[in-house]
């Protein structure tokens, strides 16, 4: 069964900014999944050093992304850290993130426009819902006693987590863009964002089964 959250009051309030900003560039959001897939990357190789029980320790160390023009979906995962149930509430639920943080920080002080400062600050994950009708990760954490599951959201006020069979270790987060953003569902148009900070990214990265 499926539980339903609501987003904390400040997430509700970026999510509300990110959905309905007109002025930043939407692309962005493959460089901040693309950022946080590495992150979870460096966290597992870090933990790797100190325990000895890892879920599928053998998997390698890498981020794909496939995209599907049919479907009008694009898919990023990552062989990282995972993250559990409570991390999934917490890391995706509530504003952990300083970016996030400074942020809200400035929109309250500026009276700001906005224009600007999605992309100045970062949202990190949130801005994934800049394109997406719906967002789904689905996480297994490296600790091997933890079952997966999946994370769903439209974006509008709560989530839900489910538990998930069949998944192995990392994060995969499939976007269904909405009718704006089919866009980042071809190829080239992610290829060509990838090009452009895939080159500070210290892990492997594929796009529908080729090397970037
Ligand atoms: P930041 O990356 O600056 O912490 P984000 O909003 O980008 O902020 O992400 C929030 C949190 O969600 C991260 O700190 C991390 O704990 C978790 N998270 C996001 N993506 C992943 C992922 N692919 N694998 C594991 N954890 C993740
Ligand atoms: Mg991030």
């Amino acid at each position: 069964m499926p539980e339903t959250h609501e987003f904390q009051a400040e997430i509700k309030q970026l999510l509300d900014i990110v959905i309905h900003s007109l002025y930043t560039e939407k692309e962005i959001f493959i460089r901040e999944l693309v950022s946080n897939a590495s992150d979870a990357l460096e966290k597992l190789r870090h933990t790797q050093l100190t325990e000895k029980d890892i879920a599928d320790a053998d998997q390698e160390l890498e981020i794909k992304l496939t995209t599907d023009d049919q479907a009008h979906t694009l898919t990023i995962e990552d062989t990282g850290i995972g993250m559990t149930h409570d991390e999934l509430v917490k890391n995706l639920g509530t504003i952990a993130h300083s970016g996030s943080k400074a942020f809200l920080q400035a929109i309250k002080e500026g009276g700001a426009k906005n224009d600007n400062l999605i992309g100045q600050f970062g949202v990190g994950f949130y801005s994934a819902f800049m394109v997406a009708k719906s967002v789904k990760v689905y996480s297994r954490s490296w600790q091997s006693a933890e079952s997966g599951h999946v994370w769903t959201s439209d974006g509008s006020g709560s989530y839900s987590v489910e538990e998930a069979a069949d998944l192995t270790r990392g994060t995969k987060i499939v976007i269904e863009l909405n009718d704006d953003s089919h866009d980042y569902a071809t190829a080239d148009r992610v290829k060509s964002v990838l090009e452009r900070y895939s080159a500070f990214v210290s892990f492997p990265i594929q796009l529908n089964g080729d090397r970037v």
